[in-house]
């Protein structure tokens, strides 16, 4: 004999009702079958609903009791639509819908009479849930009796006996099982219809086995009548690798342990009621979890000797929310016994279920999860039994914390592999999961942490990414800024994002673009094909909101991405670090303007664990700062820095000549888009100071911009121009001035090049006539480079030289930065 039950999905509909149909056809076959079914799904929350505004005054449970009536009639109608009616079932039809009206009458009473007396017992409120199971069962019964299946239907509160804790009662196993025994033995029919959850106390009074109790049902049928298996027909493939409704990736597990099935029950995967598993290990009974929508998928089997997956020693990752932490402390504990047993007594009388224990080694403090729902009784309790010793101030008050949940990493083999813990809250760790307490069972087999229910989506992802996925590592970007830059960066990652995935295990999604009109924000990833669509059609562009949601997604591994040359941008990224969210900068503002900002920022990567990254500030997408970032680390220090960086300037001077006119090719280099948009930030050598700073900065001299002694070359007419069409005019009138710069470097056959200097925390910036055999000389078109003298390269410098400028470069310059973030 096998037991199937079916949870609210399963019989919620009329086309899951059929497939249910279906399956018990099939099973029915090759053995007798006991048949357990929840409520229709909703009916028992519903049921609660309507107790509840009864209960308090409030008529509006009318509403909800008339949602209850339709939704079982509709189904009642719709079921028979299907069935060929000849005058039987007609009969059946007209016989059940007058059974189910009456029953629900019954139900329209007691909800007045709970309405009238304004109040809702335990006691009374079992009675009210009860109506789910009946009128579920029923249903079903008459169904199969129409299409001529044959099945008898027995009301489960005649088999299994309980105390008199309501809503949560204990079955009274002796009894129940000779019940159980002595109904079926004599149950000649192929198909016994139950309804889960209800039960009856020894005093005849209705109870029930807790929220989910109907799995319950079934095994404790299916142990008193040593079942060959119990079947858990839902409306998932299984018991997953975590909880599916929170992370995407998660997985059906073929094969569980018991002892695993009962710490993930346990600790938040709802799939199955935790007391489930007690009756049938004892007779080993297999569980199987399987999907009513999709029965071919194979779904879990739960045994005593389940294989492992041979992938990871965890098996699963669970959460339960809902937890309040409460603490009880003080010195008056330290080396006292009793006070634990005195606590936990405490709570034992009050019948509150205790989640999660830790103490301090130091005892002196005791920190345990329970319900919040009980939280302030505990608190309560707890506070009124240690009156005495909080009054000497032995103690202080107990300390409650709420909004809270557990996450648990479970795992038979977690025990035979170290480092588990170190892996679970270093991941935690790193995506600024704030830990509140830990708790692991001796077994080894389940670590368990506090954390608050805002981290809990975040956290089952990122572990769950750890342990199951290992390989893949997703990181969500916040881009903002999608000029020729910000657009070519997209262009390379929608390229290369299938590669990355591939070879190095890296998925990149862009989750929020901006711009300074529109943002847009998918949590799902934004379609890169489309992007331009999405964010034309996106919300109004704000630095906050933006923000916001990059906050409120919570999404682990985020990077905010700076591709816009704003101040208000700039100052910005405090608030991405204190979340550790990484930030890339393409923006200079930040580290080439005020040193304590420089400061306050590195310091804030450091503390939150966030990476600030800025390669492209200087050279674009040449690895300067990288290259000297691991001269300082690897305990190098730096003597010098000579430098060309600005690209523009560059391709200016190498076209520049006696052939052309300075105007001319100022006016060309910023059409091809290697100068600024404002011209006078390059050849003011403003942008080649700030580049400068930065270098100093990063080799360790605390500098500021007024510190750069800037040599500018330009005449003073265009320096002081207002606009970029005034400093053009300039141009063309001081050609004469240019001409002869160029003639003069031309005479000595010397090339001109704007060059950056750095020696003895000094440094400047100026146009240099640089004579031939020089590194400098032969430089090209738009290039930049860079020579470090150190401590190791005292006479012939590191050198890092090639193209300094133009949107390709510096997006993968950008790339780079972010591929940094992802192999960290
Ligand atoms: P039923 O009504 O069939 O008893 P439940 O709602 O009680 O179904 O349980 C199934 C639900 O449990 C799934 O839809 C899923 O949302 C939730 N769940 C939570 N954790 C897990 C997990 N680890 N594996 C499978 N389902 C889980
Ligand atoms: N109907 C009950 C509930 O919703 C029992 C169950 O579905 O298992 O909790
Ligand atoms: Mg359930």
């Amino acid at each position: 004999m096998k037991v199937l039950k079916f949870g609210g999905t399963s019989v919620g509909s009329v086309e899951n009702i059929k497939k249910v149909i279906a399956i018990l056809q099939q099973q029915s076959e090759t053995s007798k079958i006991a048949v357990v079914v929840s409520a229709v799904g909703g009916i028992t929350d519903k049921l609660i609903e309507a107790g509840e505004l009864a209960c308090n005054k409030n008529p509006d449970y009318v509403v909800k009791y008339n949602k209850i009536w339709s939704i079982h009639n509709e189904i009642i109608e719709e079921l028979f639509k299907n069935i060929e009616d000849d005058e039987t079932v007609l009969e059946l039809q007209t016989e059940l819908v007058e059974n189910i009206g009456t029953k629900l009458n019954e139900l329209r009473s007691l909800l007045n009479g709970i309405y009238l007396i304004n109040e809702l017992s335990p006691k009374t409120k079992d009675k009210l849930l009860s109506y789910g199971e009946y009128c579920s069962s029923t249903i079903i019964s008459y169904i199969l009796k129409a299409l001529r299946i044959d099945a008898a239907l027995k009301n489960t509160q005649e088999l299994i006996i309980t105390d008199s804790v309501f809503n949560n009662a204990r079955v009274i196993f002796e009894q129940t099982n000779k019940n159980i025994k002595s109904y079926f033995k004599n149950q000649k029919q192929t198909i016994t219809l139950l309804p889960g959850f209800v039960s009856k106390s020894t005093n005849g009074e209705t109870t029930t086995l807790g929220r989910g109790g109907s799995d319950y049902t079934a095994s404790i049928i299916a142990a008193a009548i040593n079942a060959k298996e119990v079947q858990i027909w839902t409306d998932v493939s299984g018991m997953f690798t975590t909880n599916p409704k929170l992370v995407k990736q998660a997985s059906p597990i073929s094969e569980l342990s018991y002892q695993e099935a009962i710490e993930l029950s346990h600790f938040g995967a709802k799939v199955l009621y935790p007391p489930t598993v007690m009756p049938v290990l004892r007779k080993n009974i297999p569980i199987v979890i399987k999907n009513t929508m999709k029965p071919e998928a194979i779904g879990t089997k739960i045994t005593s000797t389940k294989k492992s997956n041979g992938i990871s020693p965890v098996t699963g990752i669970s959460n339960i929310d809902g937890i309040a932490l409460l603490t009880l402390q003080g010195n008056g504990m330290v080396g006292i016994p009793g006070f634990s047993k005195r606590l936990f007594e405490t709570l034992a009388q009050e019948k509150i279920n205790i989640i999660l224990i830790t103490q301090a080694s130091s005892e002196h403090s005791i920190c345990f999860g329970i319900s919040e729902s009980d939280a302030i009784r505990a608190k309560e309790a707890i506070d009124t039994v240690f009156e005495f010793e909080i009054a000497l101030q032995r103690l202080e008050p107990i300390l409650s914390e709420t909004d809270l949940s557990i996450i648990a990493v479970v795992g038979d083999n977690m025990k035979s592999h170290q480092g588990i813990s170190g892996k679970m809250f270093s991941t935690l760790g790193k995506n600024n999961v704030n830990i509140r307490a830990i708790a692991q069972g001796a077994s080894e087999r389940n670590i368990s942490a506090v954390i608050h229910k805002n981290d809990v989506k975040k956290a089952l992802n990122s572990l769950h990414e750890q342990f199951f996925e290992i390989k893949t590592k997703q990181l969500n970007l916040f881009i903002t800024g999608v000029g020729n830059v910000g657009e070519r960066l997209i262009q390379q990652i929608n390229q290369q994002n299938a590669y990355l995935k591939k070879n190095f295990k890296i998925n990149l999604r862009v989750v929020g673009l901006s711009n300074s009109r529109k943002m847009v924000v998918d949590e799902d990833g934004i379609d890169l094909k489309n992007w331009k669509s999405h964010l034309n059609n996106g919300e109004t562009a704000s630095l906050n909101e933006f923000f916001n949601h990059a906050k409120n997604l919570n999404l682990r591994n985020s990077v905010f991405i700076d591709i816009t040359a704003n101040t208000e941008v700039a100052y910005i990224y405090p608030k991405y670090l204190k979340e550790s969210i990484s930030v890339v900068a393409c923006n200079k503002i930040a580290c080439s303007g005020d040193i304590h900002y420089y400061n306050q920022l590195k310091e804030l990567s450091r503390r939150y664990n966030a990476s600030f990254l800025f390669e492209t500030n200087v050279g674009a997408g040449l690895p300067i700062i990288d290259t000297l970032n691991h001269l300082v680390t690897s305990g190098d220090e730096i003597n010098s820095i000579q430098a060309v960086l600005s690209g523009s300037l560059n391709f200016i001077f190498n076209n520049f000549n006696n052939n052309t006119s300075f105007f001319e090719i100022v006016k060309q280099a910023q059409a091809e888009g290697y100068t600024e948009p404002d011209p006078r930030i390059d050849l003011s050598g403003i942008d080649v100071a700030r580049k400068i700073l930065i270098l100093a900065r990063e080799s360790g001299y605390q500098m500021e911009l007024d510190d750069i002694e800037s040599n500018y070359f330009l005449t003073e007419e265009a320096m002081k121009s207002n606009t970029v069409e005034a400093f053009f005019e300039t141009l063309k009138q001081d050609e004469g001035y240019y001409q002869k710069l160029y003639e003069d470097a031309k005479s000595k056959e010397y090339q001109l090049k704007f060059v950056a200097e750095f020696a003895n925390g000094k440094a400047n910036v100026g146009l240099r006539q640089i004579p031939e055999g020089h590194p400098f000389y032969n430089l090209e078109g738009k290039d930049n480079i860079v020579m470090f003298y150190t401590k190791r390269y005292p006479e012939q410098p590191l050198i890092v030289k090639g193209a300094g400028a133009g949107a390709d470069v510096t997006a993968s310059g950008l790339f780079a930065d972010i591929i940094r973030i992802a192999n960290n």
